[in-house]
């Protein structure tokens, strides 16, 4: 296989938010990463697979200070993490940036050498490819705001795809930025340390926000209406799920 030139590619999608993705790793490996630009200091949400340097290739993400936050600490969001001074998480998932292994961070369940159309690098090989460590700097957690000087951001914890899960919500501008708790494509519940029961509970948090546009941490981004019928089908699956073998319908039991 080929070594892939240019690694990252990026397109600016408006109310200064940029998406740089990973354009030689497939759609469903390759996570979503989020630049979003404020006044005094910009925000990052993941850092993608760690297999290049960001910083090297964007130069563009050291106009200002970054913010380098993880959505949660899974490989394809947190690899690029050491790349910046400034790190955040949820303190659920503190240990897997500080000490990442390729069974804490689901490197050894997932990843796949098919799953890439380009090599990052001469000699890359699946078998060793790991996560460099880079302990919090921070951490974030429910009602905490992300200051970027003009635009502010809530935390919202929302554990379930994993416990230290959490969303991005700007008020004024109605921005949505979700992570794995949701993207338009078949949702991880059955991890390790997933939790059906708290995604149930995320999920209806996540309906009663008056979202504009959600940004998510898998492929593309969606309005409302989509996030509410991404919701009510993961919901609906689950009543199914539960039911008596005798019950008719979801409503029934
Ligand atoms: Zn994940
Ligand atoms: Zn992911």
């Amino acid at each position: 296989m080929r070594v892939a030139e240019d690694w990252f590619a990026h397109r600016d999608l408006g109310d200064g938010v940029t998406l740089i993705w990973e354009r030689w790793a497939n759609s469903g490996l390759r996570c979503n990463i989020w630049l979003v630009q404020g006044r005094d200091r910009n925000l990052l949400i993941d850092s993608g697979l760690g297999l290049r340097s960001l910083r090297e290739e964007l130069a563009f993400l050291s106009e200002k200070p970054v913010i380098c936050l993880a959505s949660h600490n899974h490989f394809d969001h947190i690899g690029g993490h050491h790349e910046f001074e400034t790190r955040l998480c949820h303190r659920a998932e503190a240990e897997v940036l500080s000490a990442p292994t390729r069974d804490n961070t689901l490197i050894e369940n997932f990843v796949e050498l098919v799953m890439f159309e380009a090599l990052p690098y001469a000699g890359f090989a699946v078998a060793r490819y790991e996560i460099v460590p880079a302990p919090a700097t921070g951490f974030v957690d429910e009602g905490d705001v992300i200051d970027l000087g003009d635009r502010h951001f809530s935390v919202l914890h929302l554990p379930g795809h994993s416990p230290g899960s959490i969303a991005l919500w700007e008020q004024a501008s109605g921005l949505l930025f979700t992570g794995d708790v949701i993207y338009d494509g078949e949702l991880y519940d059955f991890l390790h340390h997933s939790s059906i029961p708290d995604y149930l509970e995320s999920m209806a948090r996540l309906r009663a926000l008056p979202a504009e546009t959600v940004h998510a941490g898998h492929y593309a981004s969606f309005d409302r209406a989509r996030l509410h019928a991404l919701i009510d089908d993961y919901v609906a699956g689950k009543r199914l799920s539960v039911c008596p073998a005798g019950a008719r319908s979801a409503e029934s039991c």
